[in-house]
């Protein structure tokens, strides 16, 4: 059993990829080698996270583990990193300097990190109502780069950083435990909340007919049926007016989930942004009629856009432009 003491502070999760493709295979297992040398860390390798049900063998073994950590992951940073919130392993987000190139181009375009509301609005997120533990979870998205050592240098930049010089208690012992946790899992596809971005309007409960929302017990949003999600669908992630709803598994970063750590807030690809509709379309609009396909293929009558969808359209052409709208008016502009 891995069991976190002040002498084993932090944990590097890999988390292994759905494909059987040898390459990542090999990727893991450079990473999981390496680890294994880097003081003061132990080492926990299980399926790929997303896939994981709640209460797996993986989860009850992350869950036992206090300290900080670091997670490895085919899917991208943010979306690891609420994937792992969902099941209870919470924290806060870990910075993380190895991005995506393309993620580190100008902001100009991107929204706001605080969500989408305007600049000085102050709104409250589920996170401000429910701060998460102080400890810090980093993710490091794999699709970034092939180079094992790349990943290494990070990993130990971050427990180093993060070292305290003074009782040096995250750096006593060299080379760590390693536990591999094997489970069979089968590919799930269901949405993940950003908790950051998320305020709570309930816009999905009302949104979804598949009965996937629901609320806990104390009147949060919830994912509570996650299974009973559609499989390909990603409609309520474009009715979300906060961002907050992400589908790691989505072919469009902007709904899987892509980002960049620290002030720079979200990083969009502008072709792909909501799975790049086709132009002018509202996403309001291409939501309703991706609901509409789900609800034929499941044998039930399609609804198009009722009235509470066109009330919310209504608002959100009258409401003032926030950065998310500036994004798909330069989306416009281009003429993608
Ligand atoms: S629509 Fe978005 S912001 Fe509103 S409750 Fe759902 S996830 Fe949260
Ligand atoms: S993607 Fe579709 S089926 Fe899944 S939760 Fe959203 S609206 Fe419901």
């Amino acid at each position: 059993m891995i069991s976190a003491t002040e002498n084993t502070a932090w944990t590097l999760v890999v988390s292994k990829g759905q494909s059987r493709n040898p390459k990542k295979r090999e990727l893991e297992q450079a990473i999981t080698n390496l680890g294994e040398k880097v003081q003061g860390l132990q080492v926990l390798v299980v399926p790929h996270l997303y896939d994981l049900p709640k209460g797996s063998e993986s989860y009850k073994k992350l869950s036992e583990l206090e300290g900080n950590l670091i997670v490895v992951s085919w899917i991208y940073s943010r979306a690891a990193h609420w994937v792992l919130d969902r099941n209870g392993i919470q924290g806060q987000v870990g910075e993380v300097l190895l991005t995506d190139d393309e993620d580190s181009e100008s902001d100009d375009a991107a929204p706001n990190s605080e969500g989408a509301a305007e600049e000085g609005e102050s709104v409250q997120r589920v996170t401000d109502m429910h701060p998460r533990s102080s400890r810090s979870i980093h993710c490091i998205d794999l699709k970034i780069t092939e180079q094992p050592d790349e990943i290494h240098r990070e990993i130990e930049r971050i427990v180093q950083s993060q070292s305290d010089p003074d009782t040096n208690h995250s750096l006593p012992i060299v080379g760590g435990e390693l536990v591999q946790v094997e489970e069979q899992t089968n590919r799930r596809w269901y949405p993940v909340i950003d908790f950051d971005r998320c305020t709570n309007c309930m816009e999905c409960v009302d949104f979804c007919l598949f009965g996937v929302y629901g609320v806990d017990g104390v009147e949060n949003i919830l994912v509570e049926q996650p299974d009973n999600c559609r499989k390909g669908c990603p409609a309520c992630s474009r009715v979300c007016p906060e961002n907050a709803i992400i589908f790691p598994q989505h072919k469009a970063p902007a709904i899987a989930g892509a980002t960049t750590q620290g002030d720079e807030g979200f990083k969009i690809d502008l072709s792909q942004l909501f799975g790049a509709p086709a132009k002018g379309e509202d996403p309001i609009e291409v939501a309703a009629r991706e609901r509409d396909e789900q609800l034929l293929l499941a044998g039930r009558d399609t609804v198009g856009i009722d009235d509470q969808l066109k009330k919310r359209q209504e608002d959100r052409s009258q409401a003032p432009k926030d950065h998310l709208d500036h994004l798909i008016d330069q989306l416009d502009a281009l003429e993608l």
